[in-house]
Parts: C-alpha cells; structure tokens; sequence
C-alpha cells in the first residue's frame, strides 16, 4: 500500500525551479534516504511534503489530502536538525517540550491535560529518557535535546516520521545510538521514514530505498538496486562506493 504519492510536483521560488515534475510513491514500512547535493531540493520536497509551501502537482497520504490524512487520526511526525532556538536558559523542562507535540491536533482551547502528560512519558519511555523529564531543556546535552525532539514527533504515534537532517549537532556516539533507535521504529513500529541525510555514507547503511534528488530524481529505487547500477556508478563514481559500502 502507498502510504505516499507524489505525482509531478514542482516547486519555484520567484520563477526559479528547485523542484521539476518529481514523481515517486513510498510504501507502508519503507525507510526512505533522501539525498543529493546542496541546492538539490531536499528540503523543499520536505516542506511541500509537511504543507508549508505552495507547490504544482499532487502529494497525496494514503489517497487523501495532507488535511484528510490528518483528520482521520493519521499523524506525520516531524524532526528538525536541532533545537537551534533553544539556549541554556530557555524555561521549559524536557517533558514539556514533548507535551507540546499534541498542540498540533487540538481544538481551541488548547490546553495540556495529564492524558497528554502520559503520553509525554510513554514517548520518553521509549527512548530511554524519561529519567530526563523535570531537567531544563537547554542545560541537557545535543543528543539528549535531540531525544527529546524525538519523543515530541513520536507522541502520537505517528504513520509517517519526516527527519531533515536530525544528526548535524551530534557527536559519532549519540548518532550512531540515535540511527539505530530509528532503524527500530522503522523494523519493530513499520513506522515509515523519511530521513534526509548529507551523509548518504551513513544513509546506505540504514535506509532501504534511496531517492537522489537534483531538482529532478536523478535515482530512486531499493538500495540493492542503485549498488548494481552501472549507470549509477557512472553519475556517482566514488559516492556509489560509499553508499554501498555495507552491501
Ligand atoms: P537542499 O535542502 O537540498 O540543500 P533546498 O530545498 O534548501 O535544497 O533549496 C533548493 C533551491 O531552492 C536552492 O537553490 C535554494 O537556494 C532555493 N531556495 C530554497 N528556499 C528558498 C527561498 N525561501 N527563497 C528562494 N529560494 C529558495
């Protein structure tokens, strides 16, 4: 079942083009890298596929529209690179912040209630944080932080799990913890993900299709199928290698 069709989108920027008539469909359970160069596009896609900006063509959820997927229940969590707006002396503990990923989907008045405050719990549970609950967000460690914005996008339990970069700030250990716990959301939950990655190093030893974007796909496909392309490694050279390293 497609969980998401994306069907000639195109995106300009004051008539520049940086996305042209893309057209890809994800699978419930696939674990997708979006990568390609600076400038590719990568986060444009990202914010046409979140509803931020105006674009040409058709994204559709499970055949409905971005609004209707998420009428019926259906949640896409969301992972920014890092809490870049957070410093040491921002007054919200750590279990308030991941509280606050309800706010989305309520109605006026919006308001906590202790269900909320469970949740909260149970997504910090899963991550192994909820010993961090009443520590001030901004004196917690990049990893940490970033833990924390994970169980904010996983609080409802969401279908889909969008990441732009989640990794940048963190050091080799927490990110290597930090990919293995969405490996397992992807495997254990079948969460479906989307993970845009510089690192397409990194990428290739997780994910299971690869999108490679350059306004245009340049590749999309089972990452078995990009390692056995020579039209691949002719575009990708030493890149391919990297991607596939672990094949
Ligand atoms: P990536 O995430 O792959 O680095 P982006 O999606 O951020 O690429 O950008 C794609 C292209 O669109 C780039 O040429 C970028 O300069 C341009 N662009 C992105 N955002 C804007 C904007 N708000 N206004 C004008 N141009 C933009």
């Amino acid at each position: 079942m497609n969980v998401i069709e994306v069907n000639k989108l195109s995106v300009q920027y004051r008539g520049v083009e940086a996305l042209s008539r893309i057209s890809f469909d994800v699978e419930e359970g696939d674990y997708i890298g979006i990568v390609g160069p600076n400038g590719s596009g990568k986060t444009t896609l990202i914010k046409a596929l979140l509803g931020l900006i105006p674009y040409e063509g058709k994204i559709l959820f499970q055949g409905k529209s971005l609004e209707q997927f998420t009428h019926s229940k259906k949640h896409i969590g969301y992972l920014p690179q890092k809490m870049s707006f957070i410093d040491e002396m921002f007054p919200a503990k750590a279990i308030e912040i991941v509280a606050s990923g309800v706010y989305c989907c309520k109605k006026f008045p919006k308001r906590l209630t202790g269900e909320d405050y469970k949740a909260a719990l149970k997504a910090m549970d899963i991550l192994g944080i909820k010993n961090l609950k009443d520590r001030p967000v901004g004196k917690l460690s990049g990893g940490q932080q970033q833990r924390v914005l994970l169980s904010r996008a996983l609080i409802h339990q969401p279908d889909v799990l969008i990441l732009d970069e989640p990794t940048v700030a963190l050091d080799p250990q927490a990110r290597d913890t930090f990919y293995a716990t969405i490996e397992e959301l992807n495997k254990e939950n079948k969460t479906t993900i989307l993970f845009v990655s510089h690192d397409i190093g990194s990428a290739g030893n997780f994910v299971s299709k690869l999108l490679y974007l350059d306004r245009k796909i340049v590749f999309f496909g089972t990452l078995d199928d990009f390692c056995k392309s020579p039209q691949m490694s002719d575009y990708f050279g030493h890149d391919q290698h990297l991607i596939c390293h672990r094949h």
